[in-house]
């Protein structure tokens, strides 16, 4: 309850809010110094919904012409919360943003990712856990590559791209000598990201 709201300090009440829909009949105006019948609600604002003032007609119409729900709020703050009003004023997950993988992310300890849909990769078992980690599809691959099972993933890319490299022919004026090893150890590549290899 913000007391020191600009709406309080222009509406002057007598006392405390009335927590219930107050007997109407027997209600003064909530208005200081008016002793008429308070017949007429006014909501409280923002904040103090279902709560309400009881005013007579002449000062629920006054209240009312200075009623400003969004009173103390800014642009910025008004249309975030019009936006809110249509969610019920829960927050909520951002859309578009994958919000549960990047907290997993942040902790990898937590969280593996076996099917790389959070763009993460579950961390390959290391040669010492598992003598051989590569079947033989891997390891013939390798070898296409001049590598062995001690490679690891950044290994592989390395000589994968110093290979391209050198048996390019668009690097090799126009040699096409090469295009054939080219053409396997992109197959042979290919295959090791296929396994999650690189
Ligand atoms: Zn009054």
């Amino acid at each position: 309850m913000d007391l020191n709201s600009p709406i309080f300090d222009r509406i002057r009440v007598k006392r405390e809010p009335r927590q219930a829909e107050p007997e109407r009949a027997k209600v003064v105006c909530d208005h200081p110094g008016c002793d008429q019948p308070g017949a007429h609600r006014a909501p409280m604002g923002r904040l103090r919904e279902g709560q309400y003032f009881c005013f007579c007609l002449d000062h629920v119409r006054e209240y009312n012409a200075n009623y400003n729900y969004f009173n103390g709020m800014d642009d910025g703050a008004v249309s975030r919360w019009m936006k809110e009003d249509t969610i019920g004023h829960r927050p909520t997950w951002a859309m578009g943003v994958n919000r549960a993988g990047k907290n997993f992310r942040e902790d990898p300890a937590a969280f593996r990712d076996p099917f790389g849909m959070f763009g993460g990769r579950t961390p390959r078992p290391r040669a010492e856990d598992k003598p051989s980690p590569y079947g033989i599809a891997a390891r013939k691959a390798l070898t296409a590559l001049g590598l062995d099972e001690s490679a690891d993933g950044p290994a592989i890319k390395a000589r994968y791209k110093e290979l391209v490299r050198r048996l390019h022919p668009d690097v090799n004026d126009g040699d096409r000598s090469g295009e054939d090893k080219l053409r396997e150890i992109i197959r042979a590549y290919n295959y090791l990201r296929t396994a999650k290899l690189v």
